[in-house]
């Protein structure tokens, strides 16, 4: 069966066809069949250079030989325990050893999981039941964070099924906005247990803090005794050893990662600093639980992956990536479209928009039909970005210079197309 048959037989079974809600795209997504280094090949016979790259996990490259072969060895050990292992403690002072705000780290299976855990770990801690988000931010789809503005800063659910009473314990203000949070903090401070941030927000495209905006962050929370949680599923592993978090050299109380930590296998893990870690059950008053956390499958993927992530290999893919984004923001010139590339590291996007994108206002401005005419342009031409103005794209350490000038000519080609040029 080709993409089209097998989405028509998938959504017999499966909602929509799909089991996350943001792979399905108009007409029909394309159905995998292999992805190997920096490429993907679907059922169709299509190859792209993927730089979706399962929406983060995968920093190596698909299926990086040294981590597979440690994987299977594992594999041959036995797939789940339920009971200890060495490699998580050595997994655990890896995490320890490169991210600041790590003294000790629990592993889950999943981002989602990674963020609910902190944020009840902070409400336990701080004994305070609100919690302060970002407008457009994400943190897994949970009910505390499924969640939209309402009327005042208290929120309103963001999907059927989220109780009203649990959104109005999360409060949201606009990101990069240092008032809004202050007259936030001095009318609800002392029922704030905790402000998440996506320190760089990929979620939403990508958006980069303002210059000591994470600071401000920093200063206002520990002034008022409210825990600074980094999700750094994103940015974890990925912008720098330690994360954002030493790339903008500001230490929150907690951290969660997920996706690159797995090196393509499910994990999660909340870190932070040993006098509220050890808050967590069974050291402590605050239960969290799972049959997968610590998984011997996953903590081999992750060691082995970590492994090869020194200084040297995000030296190199960070300058391969700033060089990709100068030559792109080059053509976007010559082009003469006021659209803006921005990234970081190995993250890129381009808003679809005249003005620079510092929150999710000025996000949601961006022309998200034409984004779309560009998204399919480029998987006609062999590249595969996520199928949204609101997602980010990413580099891994198996794309070539080549692959990166093939994508340049694809973006080219297509921004020409989406711009009527
Ligand atoms: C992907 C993501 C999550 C959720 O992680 P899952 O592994 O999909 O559960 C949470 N926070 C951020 C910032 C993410 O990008």
């Amino acid at each position: 069966m080709n993409s089209e048959e097998l989405f028509n037989e998938s959504k017999k079974y499966i909602p929509g066809g799909v089991n996350s809600p943001v792979r399905a795209f108009e007409p029909y997504p394309f159905f995998v069949k292999e992805a190997k280094g920096s490429h993907i090949r679907d059922v169709d016979g299509n190859d792209y250079i993927d730089h979706c790259l399962a929406y983060g996990p995968i920093l190596l490259g698909h299926s990086d030989e040294d981590v597979m072969a440690d994987v299977k060895a594992q594999m041959e050990m036995g797939t789940a325990y339920g009971a200890p292992t060495e490699n998580e403690i050595k997994l655990a002072k890896e995490v320890i050893d490169r991210v600041p705000c790590a003294e000790m780290v629990r592993f889950v299976s999943t981002g989602v999981e990674a963020t609910m855990a902190a944020i009840r770990l902070a409400r336990g801690y701080t004994q305070r039941d609100k919690i302060v988000k970002f407008e457009g931010a994400y943190h897994g789809a949970h009910d505390n964070v499924l969640v939209k503005p309402g009327d005042s800063y208290s929120c309103v659910p963001d999907s059927l099924g989220v109780p009203a009473d649990t959104a109005k314990n999360t409060l949201t203000v606009p990101y990069n906005d240092e008032e809004a949070l202050t007259k936030l903090i001095e009318e609800e401070g002392e029922n704030i247990a905790c402000v998440i941030v996506e320190p760089v927000m990929g979620n939403i495209g990508c958006i980069q803090p303002k210059i000591g905006y994470l600071k401000f962050l920093r200063k206002i929370t520990e002034e008022n005794d409210i825990l600074l949680i980094f999700d750094e599923v994103i940015t974890g592993f990925r912008v720098s050893r330690g994360g954002a978090q030493q790339y903008f050299g500001v230490t929150p109380d907690l951290a969660t990662f997920a996706k690159v930590l797995g090196g393509g296998f499910p994990i999660g893990a909340y870190a932070g600093k040993r006098e509220i870690m050890e808050y967590i059950a069974p050291s402590g008053p605050v239960y969290q639980a799972g049959t997968y956390s610590g998984n011997p499958v996953s903590v081999q993927a992750g060691l082995s992956t970590l492994k090869k992530l020194d200084f040297q290999f995000y030296g190199d893919l960070n300058k391969r990536s700033d060089d990709f984004r100068n030559n792109i923001a080059d053509i976007v010139e010559d082009l003469e479209l006021n659209i803006k590339v921005v990234g970081l590291a190995s993250m890129f996007q381009i808003y679809f928009s005249p003005f620079p994108v510092m929150n999710n206002d000025l996000a949601q401005m961006c022309d998200k039909k034409r984004f779309l005419t560009y998204f399919r342009e480029l998987l006609k031409n062999g590249v595969f970005i996520p199928p949204s103005q609101f997602e980010c794209n990413f580099i891994s350490g198996a794309h070539t210079v080549e692959d990166l000038s093939k994508t340049a000519e694809a973006v080219e080609a297509a921004l020409k197309v989406a711009w009527e040029l």
